[in-house]
């Protein structure tokens, strides 16, 4: 998962600042793997890596962080990119579409509510879930 993510990609990511958010996986930047990063004390955020131990630390009122470090939870689906933050955010994607896309008052259903269409259109529902379920598998990667 080295490939550079189209305009659009970045554009649909929300900002990674709020400081309530679950820490957000991501590519490490040093080894490309699985990295987190998560709210620091100082008010910026920090990026650890499990995999090379690498840190960086992105300062507060940096600009958003998803324009220098990548997802780790990415796969193409449709044609399209499908891809969440964390696994609290691929859960809301699950419940969201296996719902059939009917939860759209539930609480956190904001992350979910500015979805490309082709994930909300209910004829995708089988390849979306398909595509949820190989980025829950990369979750269980090594740690
Ligand atoms: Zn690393």
């Amino acid at each position: 998962m080295t490939t550079t993510l189209p305009r659009r990609f970045r554009d649909d990511v929300p900002p990674l600042h709020r400081p309530a958010d679950d820490p957000v996986d991501v590519v490490c930047p040093a080894c490309s793997g699985h990295a987190t990063v998560r709210p620091w004390p100082d008010g910026g955020r920090r990026l650890s890596c499990r995999a090379c131990a690498h840190v960086r630390d992105l300062p507060a009122g940096a600009p958003p962080c998803c324009r220098a470090v990548r997802l780790w939870l990415v796969t193409r689906c449709r044609g399209g990119e499908l891809w969440a933050l964390n696994e609290r955010h691929l859960d809301l994607l699950e419940r969201y579409v296996g719902a059939g896309l009917r939860e759209r008052t539930a609480p956190g259903m904001s992350l979910v509510a500015r979805l490309p269409a082709w994930i909300k259109a209910g004829r995708h529902r089988g390849d979306v879930l398909r595509g949820i379920a190989r980025l829950r598998s990369m979750l269980d990667g090594p740690r």
